[in-house]
């Protein structure tokens, strides 16, 4: 029978990040001995403080509803970590909490966009960008960027691609898929443009923390002049800074009316996020960072070590990234070499015969490519590195 479904949901595809991560689990539950480099998740447990600040805080009986935008304690913890690495000011008011970024997003587009309100949104992206704007009415506007250009949009591109339509702009630095950071330059330059001619932007900062050039160069765009501040929504968590991906726990910091927008919807959504989740959350923006730090010194060992490796692989040419876990590497050659038209169909090979999931590069907006994450552990990482080596031999 073929059951109706609405339009908005027949209109969104499926994530492709989260579908290779379900396969790639799948298969091992089967027993197949398969390497998932698919997830952009950190493979370290959660920090035992912040651990025991969650189970603390059950025990003291914090197990109601909260504010909808969060409990205090967490708003100060941002307040003051925006203020601190980014020099930033902000009020609780001005403060969102919610179900991790991704749901954080989810209101900010509904928040921002009316039907046939235009977003602009550099290429390669992070899957659930398109889908979310769509989802808000919205319509994505792609811009392309190209491996030379280290896939960043320049100002230049920026302003061709504002229409009267258009409403907001998407920024995410560093970067997934391609672990590509915006300098300040570029981000003034851009800046700008959405100055001049009125366009918010979402600023998505989830891998602020895992940046391995030198940090004084790492800015938030809202933080390079008063307008700049007004315009942009900073979105950040701690999934990815403190390996707390299942616990569900992302912001918003912007302007007051936008805030008070987002927590109306999330009323009638999700309520507050998780309360012991948001304690833990306090724990990791208050406690001690030596073992946060020494996951991103972590990750960027992996990459100093991983990349001459990737790059001899035949076929395969990688981008040195400057954050994130991911590498993102033009495989266009590899997949003619073994005969295949398609890089998605090589995926599915790699995947099929090699026992490595990786995400194609379509999902992203870029099919000649894949995305392997290095959030994994790296005696596995390199394993799957000498699979896909033998499969590019035979
Ligand atoms: N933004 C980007 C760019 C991401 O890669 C992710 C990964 N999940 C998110 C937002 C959402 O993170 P979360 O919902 O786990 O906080
Ligand atoms: N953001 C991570 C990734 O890109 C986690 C999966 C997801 O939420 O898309 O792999």
């Amino acid at each position: 029978m073929d059951l109706p479904l609405s339009r908005r949901v027949q209109e969104i595809a499926a994530s492709p990040t989260l579908a290779i991560t379900a396969k790639a689990r799948e298969m091992k539950q089967a027993g197949i001995d398969v390497i998932g480099l698919g997830a952009g998740e950190p493979d370290f447990n959660t920090p035992q403080n912040i651990i025991d600040a969650a189970v603390d805080s059950m025990n003291k009986g914090f197990t109601k509803y909260t504010a909808t935008t969060g409990i205090p304690e967490l708003k100060q913890a941002i307040i003051d970590k925006l203020k601190q690495d980014q020099f930033l000011t902000y009020k609780p008011s001005q403060i969102f909490v919610g179900t991790g970024a991704k749901h954080v997003l989810y209101c900010a587009f509904q928040t921002i966009l009316n039907p046939g309100d235009e977003v602009i949104i550099p290429v390669p992206y992070w899957v659930t960008y398109p889908e979310q704007i769509k989802l808000a009415g919205g319509v994505p506007i792609f811009v392309e960027t190209g491996f030379d250009a280290d896939f960043k949009m320049t100002a230049v591109d920026f302003e061709q691609a504002i229409t009267p339509k258009t409403r907001a702009i998407v920024l995410n630095s560093p970067n997934n898929p391609t672990g590509m950071t915006y300098t300040k330059e570029e981000l003034r330059a851009i800046g700008e443009v959405a100055k001049k001619h009125g366009v918010y932007i979402v600023s998505d900062e989830i891998y602020e923390k895992l940046y391995y050039g030198d940090k004084s160069d790492l800015v938030s765009i809202a933080s390079l002049s008063d307008a700049l501040y007004e315009l942009t929504i900073v979105i950040n968590g701690v999934s990815k800074a403190y390996a707390m991906t299942g616990w569900r726990i992302g912001y918003a910091a912007a302007a007051e009316p936008i805030i008070a927008g987002m927590g109306k919807l999330a009323d009638h959504m999700t309520s507050n996020p998780t309360a012991n989740a948001q304690y833990g959350a306090v724990a990791a923006y208050t406690g001690d960072q030596a073992i946060p730090e020494s996951m991103y010194q972590a990750f960027q060992d992996r990459m100093e070590r991983f990349y001459p490796i990737l790059e001899s692989i035949p076929g395969f040419k990688p981008k040195k990234p400057s954050g994130a876990f991911y590498f993102f590497i033009d495989v266009e050659e590899a997949a003619k070499q073994k005969g295949f038209a398609t890089v998605d169909a090589f995926a599915k090979s790699l995947l099929d015969d090699a026992f490595v999931a990786v995400v194609p590069g379509s999902g992203f907006g870029m099919p000649n490519y894949i995305r392997i994450s290095y959030a994994t552990d790296p005696a596995l990482f390199e394993q799957a590195l000498d699979r896909m080596k033998d499969f590019m031999k035979n």
